[in-house]
């Protein structure tokens, strides 16, 4: 909505009756009722990078290694794909769903591209209406990227670490070697053989926020207008001493607009930040949602746990442990992160950008329709 939907007196903050009435019209303030059972599946709890700020590592990497220590290694088997999808019906059944949701995860899901074509395939009976992969692109090369599309993916999420030079000191392989060009050969390739839809990720610290401009313009060099999305985020320290020296403040607020404004221009889009309660996972207590499953087949409430037998809360064959169980092992998205700054910091910081990025889409859009007509 425009900035202008908005009124301010006394600090107090209200929607203009149009703007409300608008919403109203359109169904927004009716809650609405999820028919979707969503699964995140890790192929392989290996990667092939070492990230140092990675939460599934068990630790930051001794000095002059690449390579930190990591969760506990686990590779998804054919015998598994069919319980995860026996799992999967049941679980809707229980709860009278009606389609299912596949997010491929790991590690690096694409060491085990095999795992992950059999794990697409064995949802689509079940009613699958959205299907996406978060990998670190380095293994994503234009055949197999075609293999996952006809297999049923629909979406691709991809991490960068700043523009080339920076991307390439820290998103590196376990042997030190830099991903940047690797990674956007094979995007930029396999957008032009499949109709695959890609969400980019940009982690932000100190370490990289200067220069980022270079590698939207690569980003937008490399998808066709509207085949993209951009989501800029600041990195955080899970816990082992991953220092992060920027925050929400109103200076980096501008950043991201400019940011955001640049990747507007070249034909992406910019997603809004989602309220918490939208994880499937972890926002419903007990599984009733969404679950997510690790390559042994264990249960977790949330990404940053899977793989840690401490965390686990059930497995896809005798199902979720008793309440009492899990409850200390229930685990909300962010449960363990430093934060950036105060609350009501955060919530200038993403009101102003979020609100911000959609000005500027509606604005272009208008533009192109302008133009069109
Ligand atoms: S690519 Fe992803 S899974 Fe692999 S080390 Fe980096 S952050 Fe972790």
């Amino acid at each position: 909505m425009p900035l202008a939907a908005v009124t301010e007196e006394a600090g107090v903050r209200t929607l203009v009756p149009e703007a409300y009435t608008a919403l109203k019209d359109q169904q927004f303030f009716k809650p609405t009722q999820s028919t979707c059972y969503a699964i995140t599946v890790l192929t392989a709890t290996a990667c092939n990078l070492g990230c140092s700020y990675c939460f599934q590592n068990l630790g930051l990497p001794a000095e002059g290694s690449y390579a930190p220590p990591r969760i506990r290694t686990a590779v998804l088997t054919s015998d598994l794909v069919d319980k995860i999808a026996a799992f999967v019906e049941r679980q809707m059944r229980r709860f009278a769903l009606t389609e299912s949701s596949l997010l491929l995860f790991g590690g690096e899901p694409l060491l085990n591209p095999l795992g992950a074509m059999q794990m697409l395939r064995a949802l689509q009976p079940l009613n699958m209406v959205s299907a996406e992969i978060i990998t670190n692109g380095v293994l994503l090369t234009p055949p197999l990227a075609a293999k996952l599309a006809a297999a049923g993916l629909r979406r691709v999420q991809i991490t960068f670490d700043g523009a080339r030079p920076d991307h390439d000191r820290i998103r590196v392989t376990r042997n030190g070697r830099g991903t940047y060009d690797a990674i956007l050969r094979n995007i930029a390739a396999a957008a032009q053989d499949t109709d695959l839809t890609w969400h980019f990720r940009v982690n932000i610290s100190h370490h990289n926020v200067e220069g980022l401009e270079d590698l939207v313009d690569d980003l937008g060099r490399a998808m066709p207008p509207g085949r993209a999305s951009l989501h800029l985020a600041l990195i955080d320290d899970v816990g082992f001493g991953y220092v992060n020296n920027v925050g929400y403040t109103a200076r980096v607020a501008d950043r991201f607009i400019a940011l955001h404004n640049r990747a507007i221009e070249h034909g992406m889009t910019i997603p809004v930040s989602k309220p918490l309660t939208a994880c499937p996972y972890c926002s419903v207590f007990g599984g009733d949602a969404g679950a997510v499953i690790n390559a042994d087949g264990q249960l977790y409430s949330c990404w940053k746990t899977a793989g840690r037998d401490e965390w686990s809360v059930g497995d896809i064959t005798s199902g979720y442990l008793p309440p009492d169980k899990i409850r200390p092992r229930w685990v909300a998205c962010g449960y363990d992160i430093k934060s950036h700054g105060t609350s009501e910091q955060a919530r200038a910081f993403f009101d102003r950008v979020d609100a911000a990025a959609l000005d500027s889409m509606y604005a272009r859009r208008s533009a192109c329709l302008g133009a069109k007509s």
